[in-house]
């Protein structure tokens, strides 16, 4: 066991597949109950699920939509009323549409920000709402290597992977009083579905980029997650932690 959770709750938004689904699965393994987000696709979350609890974890699925505040609250609010508590949030739910500055849609835009900045907006508010009263918490925000460097063909993206960084820096002062941390994680190249449609010739571009000379596994980014969630990192709040083989140092 890397940290001890055990007896926490966490609800991992997006967490059925990618860096999602490992962030689940290392935080389960860790002793956490784990609430399994998802908006569509009832059985790739049913699936982390089993995989959890057959190897002795505690998890459950809740299906939401991140853009719709209202229903992200208040599905945020029950689940923490049932399970007596929520430690750990990790808004890691998010969507890319990729395009040239001149090619980006009004409704691309609007489409990236509901889902990536105001869907993580929302997660946190219900979740600090609680965590605020217990006096202890865990936000983790995912931002990305482009939301730091900018990456062309990525502006909407990046944009709002940059304003997470904002979020993360501002509540982080809000509620460090209450000992709540709020952190950033920035993966950089994560063998996911997100990343599986980059052609093959701008994947080895980018390859020559990482001085680690690899892309990322979803495990690497899960377990830097789980250090910010332990009670090892109590002092760390506002920061981001990079995951990306010295990518952008
Ligand atoms: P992914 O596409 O495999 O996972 C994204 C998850 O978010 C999916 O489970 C998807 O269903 C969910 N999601 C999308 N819209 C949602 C909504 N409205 N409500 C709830 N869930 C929703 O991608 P991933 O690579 O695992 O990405 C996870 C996070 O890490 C994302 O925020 C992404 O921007 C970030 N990230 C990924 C990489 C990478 O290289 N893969 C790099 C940097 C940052």
């Amino acid at each position: 066991m890397m940290f001890d959770l055990t007896g926490k709750v966490a609800i991992v938004t997006g967490g059925s597949l990618g860096i999602g689904r490992a962030t689940c699965e290392v935080l389960a393994a860790q002793g956490a109950t784990v609430v399994v987000n998802y908006v569509r696709g009832e059985d790739a979350a049913r699936d982390v699920v089993r995989a959890i609890v057959e190897r002795g974890g505690k998890a459950e699925i809740a299906q939401f939509d991140v853009a719709e505040s209202k229903a992200t609250e208040d599905a945020i609010a029950a689940i923490a009323k049932r399970l007596g508590r929520l430690d750990i949030l990790v808004a890691n739910a998010g969507v890319a549409v990729d395009g040239l500055l001149l090619r980006v849609k009004d409704e691309d835009f609007d489409r990236i920000f509901d889902v990536n900045v105001r869907g993580a907006l929302a997660s946190a508010k219900a979740a600090v709402r609680v965590m605020m009263r217990a006096r202890t918490g865990r936000v983790i925000f995912l931002s990305s290597i482009v939301g730091e460097m900018g990456n062309a063909g990525q502006a909407a993206y990046s944009a709002s992977k940059a304003a997470l960084l904002g979020l993360t820096k501002t509540i982080a002062r809000e509620y460090a009083s209450r000992s709540i941390t709020v952190n950033a994680v920035a993966p950089g190249f994560i063998d996911t579905d997100m990343t599986t449609s980059i052609s093959a010739e701008v994947k080895d571009g980018m390859l020559k980029t990482i001085p680690a000379g690899r892309t990322g596994r979803p495990e690497e980014v899960a377990a830097a997650i789980a250090y910010l969630c332990s009670d090892e990192a109590a002092y760390v709040t506002g920061q981001t932690l990079r995951v990306n083989g010295g990518m952008y140092v």
